[in-house]
């Protein structure tokens, strides 16, 4: 039972959705001893429909991060976890030597739709299901208050104060690609082989016309839509935020540059194309910087924002790169602020 109370509280501390679900995995291995478990998402409001493994828990213990090796969720279960969150409700399969296997709907919200999944030793008695779900009800509505604090209420999208955060998880992970002085890139692959990650700001065309004609409710329904034709774009893996305003950032993630700038010119068509209630046509400009190793929030974020400049100067309703711009003399190169030294 303390062990039970020290989970909790630990779960309580945490404050990212990511964290949160690391921290399930690791209350629900400790108290209830299945074989494994893990956590597996996916997105709900895009065409990309494969599983990703969140978060995972051997019996030989761990804290909950997925091994890079093992299969978003275990083969053969796949069809268990799709059926739990197809119909929202948990699902057991038939046991067999290997143990049983279950599936239990977690959510299915704007970080998609995540389910948990577990193997155990024998089928699930009653007793034991009780107390699984009045975890599974602790750990929902702890959820619902991160996700508030995470997001913005207009939109729903991530706010301006998890960016910093998940901006550093991202800058890490980046690998060594440095400008050179011409702004050029020295390689397009760091060591490990992962594509870059991209900052990008996208600002909304003459907004405040929107606003002007039709008033503010209906230019928050215009903000409110354009979050979703953003969100419904991108992979669920590329967050977007909105840090209040009409400009919302998104980083995307793993991109070669020429996929960066299809996926982008996708979406500015896409807005182009979408018929506004009552508005119209609105068109939006975008611009992407590259995110470095040694970058801050502030510094990828000043960059991307020059390039939106740029596209706003041009005419707007396009996608200018800042690379780009430095490469054809359009921009000058950034001076160098980070303390990494590039060589
Ligand atoms: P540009 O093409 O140069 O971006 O022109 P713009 O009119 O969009 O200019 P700018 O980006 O400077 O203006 C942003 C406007 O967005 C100002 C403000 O009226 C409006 N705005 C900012 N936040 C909100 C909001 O939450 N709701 C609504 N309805 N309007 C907002
Ligand atoms: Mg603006
Ligand atoms: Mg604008």
């Amino acid at each position: 039972m303390s062990e039970l109370v020290d989970h909790l509280a630990t779960v309580m501390r945490v404050r990212d959705m990511e964290q949160l679900d690391r921290a399930l995995v690791v209350l629900l291995g400790d108290t209830l001893s299945p074989r494994e478990l893990g956590v597996s998402v996916r997105a709900a409001a895009d065409s990309q429909t494969d599983w990703t493994l969140r978060a995972q828990w051997h019996g030989a213990g761990g804290d909950g991060t997925p091994s890079a090796v093992s299969a978003p969720c275990p083969a053969g279960l796949q069809g268990l976890v799709a059926e739990a969150a197809r119909t929202q409700r948990w699902q057991q399969g038939e046991p067999t030597e290997a143990g049983t296997w279950a599936a239990f709907p977690l959510f299915n919200d704007w970080d998609g739709q995540g389910v948990l999944w577990l193997r155990t030793t024998s089928p699930w008695s009653a007793r034991r299901l009780k107390r699984l779900f009045s975890l599974l009800r602790f750990y929902g509505n702890f959820r619902d208050l991160v996700s508030e604090n995470e997001r913005d209420t207009l939109t729903g999208l991530l706010n301006r104060k998890t960016f910093d955060a998940g901006f550093a998880r991202v800058a890490m992970a980046t690998t060594f690609s440095p400008l050179d002085a011409s702004g050029a890139e020295a390689d397009q692959r760091g060591a490990s082989g992962d594509a870059p990650c991209w900052l990008v700001v996208s600002d909304i065309d003459h907004f405040k016309r929107v606003n002007d004609q039709f008033g503010h409710l209906i230019g928050d329904e215009v903000l409110l839509l354009s979050a979703r034709l953003m969100r419904q774009s991108f992979r669920f893996s590329d967050k977007v935020f909105r840090f209040g305003g009409e400009e919302f950032v998104l980083m995307l993630h793993n991109a070669e540059p020429e996929g960066a700038r299809r996926a982008l010119e996708k979406f500015r068509e896409r807005m182009q194309s979408h018929e506004f209630p009552q508005v119209g046509h609105v068109t939006v400009s975008l611009g992407y910087t590259r995110i470095q190793p040694d970058d801050t929030p502030d510094s990828a974020f000043e960059r991307a924002d020059k390039a939106v400049y740029v596209a706003k100067q041009e005419g707007r309703n396009r996608v200018c790169c800042f690379e780009d711009l430095v490469r054809a003399g359009r921009l000058p190169a950034p001076e160098k602020t980070g303390s990494v030294d590039f060589f």
